[in-house]
């Protein structure tokens, strides 16, 4: 139930010029989804007669494109208003365009923008249409594109109803709609991630949504607002929203809010039934120790260390209070944000590459803060009143940041860390200071009130034995990535430590949370003899490296690796490493303002080629889509992005990225043993056109044929090896996907990382599908996702008929050894047991782990 508490206001009308003569065309009916579909704004097309892009109203120019294809204008009532010059224009680079303004001119409704060659754009892009679109939409209460033809300059081209504005800039035209109060059934209260499902339905709407709590309101878009209201578990709150669509909004908030945003756990309260004021989930106490040679903390990171404990010293950032004029500093802060989500974006992207959710959700995490309207909101009336972007980020990064971390609450104080982290991140890019490289001694155990996520990127772990922090827990994003650093950590440990003299001998624990003070040195030699113990082994495996892996009873299988760059390639060589089983090439057009051309792309794989020394490389084409996007490939905003434009349908989507990246493989087969790979294969016929143009352009470059295979990963395509294994030259399966499309769990997805399993028995039996009809084709079959490296798995996928490994470079030598422990007979029977199992869980258990 809601009711409407007050009726539309007043409306205020705004009429855009045709910025060029010719035919005005819905903007539903432009043949690109990003507009069509309103993506980038609402607004209308024109398909030009003309070939000066006109101002369509006064205003300011906001942006121009580096490529001079696109320019926004800022009219006086706060729209921006995005001119878009034909389709997949910004390929050509800014040849044909002529910017008549630059950024932060001002112009007159009829003053020229840009000059444009309609020849060559329209002989070199796909379409001249030209798109006028507001980008800050959510200011318009109706939008009334006109018809027909028109004359730039003097005709109406689209009429636009503005509603009026709140103070944080959204928009309260239509009516204002309130919801019952409802009791938040949350266990711990709107912490981060309710927080943020809430946020993400909020953005759906137009209107402007708050959620009030008391004496307290925060917009719903702002995940750090609604955290930062402390909402715990059964109080009672209201939604109010303001705007066009504020009746559905309040409709679909509410009813998710009540039954917990779809949190486990939640059970929907009635308000009669709520506690006022609950009890918000604080920090469970901190552990303390009797002990002066005993510091407790929270387990964070498993593994001993043994050393020397050294203190972080954090690095302050300076600024100038006062900036220059505000829509400049403003600016210099979007651009900022910008290029801090860009980065973001790359490091995400670079994580994925490394198969570990975790650490993906943590830059997931960051690019939502980067996001939030009120970060934004705030730091620009700090700027209005004449601050610096650098003053008014600062304050408001690390006043918000603080307000979390008081809240007593554990889960909001870990995400006041992210919250610095990203604020700095965003304030070194305005700064231009770069983060410090601090060195340490070997055997250094760190010692700091907090680390970042960003700290731990520069950390050099042959140097770092361990660390121990004073905040954080073990769901920390630092512990995360200590686990995935192989690092021992604690967190959440007594203050005390930061209080202990440089250089005091310790023993750290990261399975128990335990720190041991001057431990005797007797104590430290057991400590670092049991650590040494699991180095020999390593060694020992890595004394083997080079020696193939040959089963007991006389099969070979080849351990190769997972590379993105030559430079990992040679050190694949390094571990023993029989080639390569999978160049993820994305990787190569991550990073990078644009992509590589031809003869980029071909020294770079034909350096990884020569890298191998004649070992076998097999390079993947391009796999982004998904959650691997590429700033200068956009790819229009998909409500499933891991089921859209993914792989090799990106590559049919834009040929000519696919075949400049075939000619540039094909070229690189000169320098060695190379083969093509073609991800996200789905279909027969994926595979058919993929195989045609690869043919086309190797009857073009006049080339040997080289061999092409297929990854495994969508469980149609394991259904249908039988089909495939008839044309393919070779398998990989990409176990990372086939799990996640199989089993339908995001793999990016914190909660269900755990369930999502690649030793699940309906996952086995599709690699066994595939393994299999390779076989019989005589053709071969390998995995290449991250649990062709567990040992768990190996015995289990070699059993099913896998012949080759691909696995993270530093994992080759285990592998091998362990391969040589086997029987492919024993494997066969362990195979078919795991088929038959009954859970993920019954499958490990058939595998258990041996100690060290
Ligand atoms: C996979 O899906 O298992 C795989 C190896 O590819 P990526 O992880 O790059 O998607
Ligand atoms: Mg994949």
């Amino acid at each position: 139930m809601s009711y409407a508490v007050a009726p539309a206001e007043t409306r205020s009308m705004v009429a855009l010029v045709a910025p060029l003569s010719g035919q005005l065309v819905p903007i539903e009916q432009v043949p690109d989804p990003v507009f069509a579909q309103k993506m980038v704004g609402d607004g209308v097309s024109i398909d030009p007669t003309s070939q000066t892009l006109l101002a369509p109203c006064d205003g300011e120019v906001i942006q121009l494109h580096p490529s001079n294809h696109a320019v926004t204008v800022k009219t006086p009532d706060g729209l921006e208003v995005l001119m878009h010059i034909g389709l997949d224009t910004v390929t050509l680079r800014g040849e044909g365009f002529v910017p008549r303004v630059r950024v932060g001119d001002r112009v007159r409704v009829g003053d020229p923008l840009i000059n444009f060659d309609a020849d060559f754009v329209a002989t070199h892009a796909r379409s001249l249409l030209t798109q006028i679109v507001i980008t800050n939409s959510d200011r318009v209460v109706k939008f009334e594109p006109r018809l027909g033809t028109v004359v730039g300059g003097q005709d109406i081209a689209l009429d636009l109803a503005l509603g009026d504005v709140s103070e944080d800039g959204t928009v309260i035209g239509g009516v204002t709609v309130a919801s019952e109060p409802i009791v938040i059934p949350n266990p711990t209260g709107l912490h981060a991630r309710p927080s943020a499902v809430l946020s993400t339905l909020a953005k759906k709407y137009k209107s402007d949504i708050r959620l009030k709590y008391g004496d307290k309101s925060a917009n719903a878009r702002s995940v750090i607002g609604l955290m930062g209201m402390s909402v715990g578990n059964g109080a009672t709150v209201q939604l109010e929203a303001s705007g066009p669509d504020a009746e559905a909004a309040i409709a679909e908030l509410s009813e998710a809010l009540r039954t917990g945003l779809g949190e486990e756990g939640a059970k929907p309260v009635a308000v009669a039934a709520s506690i006022e004021q609950p009890e918000i989930s604080k920090p469970a106490p901190r552990p303390r120790s009797e002990d002066p040679n005993v510091i407790l903390g929270v387990a964070a990171s498993p593994g001993v260390a043994v050393g020397y404990l050294r203190r972080v010293q954090q690095q302050e950032i300076t600024v100038s209070e006062h900036g220059g004029a505000p829509n400049e500093e403003r600016r210099k802060l979007e651009q900022a944000i910008a290029k801090a989500s860009q980065d973001v974006e790359a490091l995400r992207a670079k994580v994925h590459g490394q198969g570990d959710p975790k650490k993906s959700a943590i830059f997931a995490a960051h690019q939502e803060i980067l996001d939030d309207p009120e970060l934004m909101d705030t730091a620009a009336s700090a700027i209005d009143k004449g601050k610096s972007a650098a003053y008014a980020w600062k304050q408001t990064y690390t006043s918000q940041a603080e307000m979390l971390s008081k809240l007593d609450n554990a889960l909001l104080a870990e995400r006041a860390n992210d919250l610095r982290d990203v604020g700095d991140r965003v304030l070194r890019i305005l700064t231009g200071v770069t983060a410090e490289v601090v060195t340490y001694p070997e055997h250094t155990i760190l010692v700091a009130e907090d680390l970042t996520p960003s700290d731990m990127a520069t950390l050099d772990p042959t140097k770092i034995a361990g660390f121990c922090t004073v905040a954080g827990g073990a769901t920390s994003h630092v512990s995360i990535l200590a686990r995935a650093m192989d690092i021992p950590s604690m967190a959440g440990t007594e203050p005390r430590v930061l209080e202990l003299p440089e250089g005091t001998p310790a023993i750290l624990d990261g399975s128990k949370g335990r720190l041991r003070l001057n431990p005797s040195t007797e104590e430290m030699e057991r400590t670092q003899q049991r650590i040494a113990r699991v180095k020999e082994r390593r060694q020992r495996e890595l004394a083997t490296a080079f020696e193939p892996a040959i089963t007991t009873d006389g099969h070979r299988i080849e351990v190769v690796a997972n590379i993105s760059n030559a430079e990992e390639g040679a050190k694949s060589v390094k571990f023993g490493g029989e080639g390569v089983g999978l160049l993820r090439s994305e990787l190569v057009f991550m990073e990078r303002d644009s992509a590589p051309d031809e003869d980029e792309q071909t020294a770079i794989y034909s350096a990884a080629a020569r890298a191998l020394e004649g070992r076998p490389l097999i390079i993947r084409t391009l796999d982004v889509g998904g959650d691997k996007p590429l700033p200068y490939l956009p790819i229009p905003h998909e409500e499933n992005p891991f089921l859209g434009e993914r792989g090799i349908r990106l590559g049919f989507d834009r040929p000519e990225i696919l075949r400049t990246q075939f000619r540039a493989i094909l070229r690189a087969s000169e320098a060695g043993k190379v083969r093509i790979m073609f991800p996200m294969i789905a279909r027969l016929e994926e595979w058919h056109m993929a195989k045609q143009m690869l043919e086309e352009e190797r009857q073009s470059l006049g080339v040997a044929p080289i061999e092409a295979g297929i990854m495994v990963e969508v469980p149609s395509t394991a259904v249908m090896a039988e089909q495939f294994a008839r044309e393919v030259d070779f398998f990989s399966v990409g176990t990372n996907d086939l799990t996640q499309y199989t089993l339908a769990m995001d793999r990016g997805h914190p909660k269900l990382a755990p369930y999502a399993d690649a030793l699940s028995p309906g996952v086995l039996g599709l690699i066994g599908m595939a393994a299999r009809a390779a076989n019989k084709y005589g053709k071969w079959c390998g995995v290449c996702g991250g649990v062709a490296g567990d040992p768990q798995a190996v015995p289990i996928l070699i059993g099913l008929g896998v012949k080759e490994l691909s696995v993270s470079a530093p994992t080759i030598p285990s592998v091998k050894a362990q391969i040589r422990t086997l029987s492919l007979a024993d494997c066969q029977r362990l195979a078919e047991q795991a088929l038959a199992a009954d859970t993920a869980e019954a499958v490990r258990e058939l595998v258990p782990l041996t100690e060290d």
